[in-house]
């Protein structure tokens, strides 16, 4: 054996992409998707010195061919879809999902979703072809979007795109989906198989869109128990949100044995995201990524939800960090503060302090939860087998 050999296979080498071409595209002055948000990450990574690791590499992002949306998404829908790029806006448009408010006809839409996906399919690849253990495309994770319909914010899903490039190639994939809105798009693509254990935890559908995702929904025929689901009560906090992921997601990896792990890392769980009710805070989010690194034998990580632009920054260079094992200072680099004060943002620091959680509602949710993991105990982990 080479003398080098184990030193190679231990480096933990990791990607991250991005592209201030982002920067192009534009979903409406009212909409809460600032794109903005993907390049205040980036400063915020940057200005901690992340993207200058050893261990790390900056891609910038290339845009997927149009053929690669073919594989999930309908020739119907992907017509319209380059319509509504040229900015033309046909009286079918509305019924693919498209038109005024979540999912608004905006000029590039299409070349915006080849960016988005062709970042995924650069990380996919990093990952998939040894290059690296890790890749983080801060722009994915847009996991509404349907075979042939726009949903919550999103046209093409990337996510699913890029697990389809993986069973491919023959890996097993389980993602996990940390999002506050159920991964319902990715769901479905994956319903009736058992290649893919989807996993996805969020805020109830009784209170929240897209209004699914209810622990009794586990897949069809083959993928029988290969969706799992878990609703959470509005206000869940780290506490009662921790403990759910602990009794459900650790069992079920290493009983599916994936070779890869995608994750989508949406941000708008915590308690100041102005779209949902769930009551985390920036603590709670890092336990959990500390959690998948340690179950993912190697991880795709992809961005998605999150409204309030500064939790967005801080928590995915929390994320970045952690998928390089860098302990990172309270204190908010210079420079970056120095930009964040003009966008009206005064905290200095990081995790800054923590929130006391709401005890009251606390007991609550976790009996609730604790129907929940009961069942998932019951119906879910006989079935899922690697
Ligand atoms: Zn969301």
């Amino acid at each position: 054996m080479h003398p080098y050999r184990g030193k190679v296979i231990e480096k933990m080498e990791t990607a991250f992409i991005y592209t201030d071409a982002y920067l192009d595209y534009d979903y409406g002055p009212a909409h809460p998707l600032r794109i903005g948000r993907l390049k205040l990450a980036y400063e915020l990574i940057n200005g901690y010195g992340l993207l200058d690791l050893r261990s790390a590499q900056f891609l910038p992002t290339l845009k997927a061919e149009p053929k690669e949306l073919a594989v999930y998404h309908s020739e119907e829908y992907l017509n319209i879809l380059r319509e509504a790029n040229e900015g033309r806006i046909t009286g079918e448009a509305y019924l693919y999902g498209l038109g005024p408010g979540d999912n608004p006809i905006f000029p590039g839409l299409l070349d915006w979703s080849l960016l988005v996906t062709g970042a995924t399919l650069q990380a996919i690849d990093f990952v998939a072809s040894e290059k690296g253990k890790v890749a983080f495309n801060i722009a994915g994770g847009l996991h509404h979007a349907m075979r042939s319909r726009a949903s919550g914010f999103c046209y093409i899903n990337d996510p699913v795109i890029g697990i389809m490039k993986l069973l491919s190639r023959g890996r097993r994939v389980a993602y996990i989906d940390i999002d506050a809105h159920h991964g319902d798009g990715v769901q479905e693509a994956f319903y009736e198989s058992n290649r893919v254990l989807t996993i996805s935890l969020h805020e109830t559908g009784s209170t929240l869109f897209p209004g699914t995702g209810f622990e009794y929904e586990i897949g069809e025929g083959e993928g029988e128990g290969y969706s799992v689901n878990l609703p959470f009560p509005p206000y869940t906090d780290d506490e009662v949100y921790v403990w759910a992921f602990e009794e459900v997601v650790p069992e079920l990896i290493h009983a599916f044995r994936p070779d890869i792990v995608v994750t989508q890392l949406g941000v708008d769980t915590f308690y100041n995201d102005p779209l949902t009710n769930l009551d985390l805070s920036i603590l709670g989010y890092e336990r959990v990524l500390h959690r998948i690194k340690d179950l993912a034998p190697k991880w795709v990580a992809l961005g998605g939800g999150g409204y309030d632009i500064f939790n967005v920054a801080k928590a995915w260079t929390l994320a970045w960090a952690v998928m390089n094992g860098v302990e990172l200072k309270e204190e908010l680099p210079e420079p970056f503060f120095k930009e964040a004060v003009k966008m009206g943002i005064e905290e200095k620091e990081l995790r800054g302090r923590a929130r006391t959680p709401r005890r009251s509602q606390n007991r609550e949710n976790r009996a609730e939860m604790e129907k929940v993991v009961q069942y998932i105990k019951r119906n879910v982990f006989p079935k899922v087998k690697s």
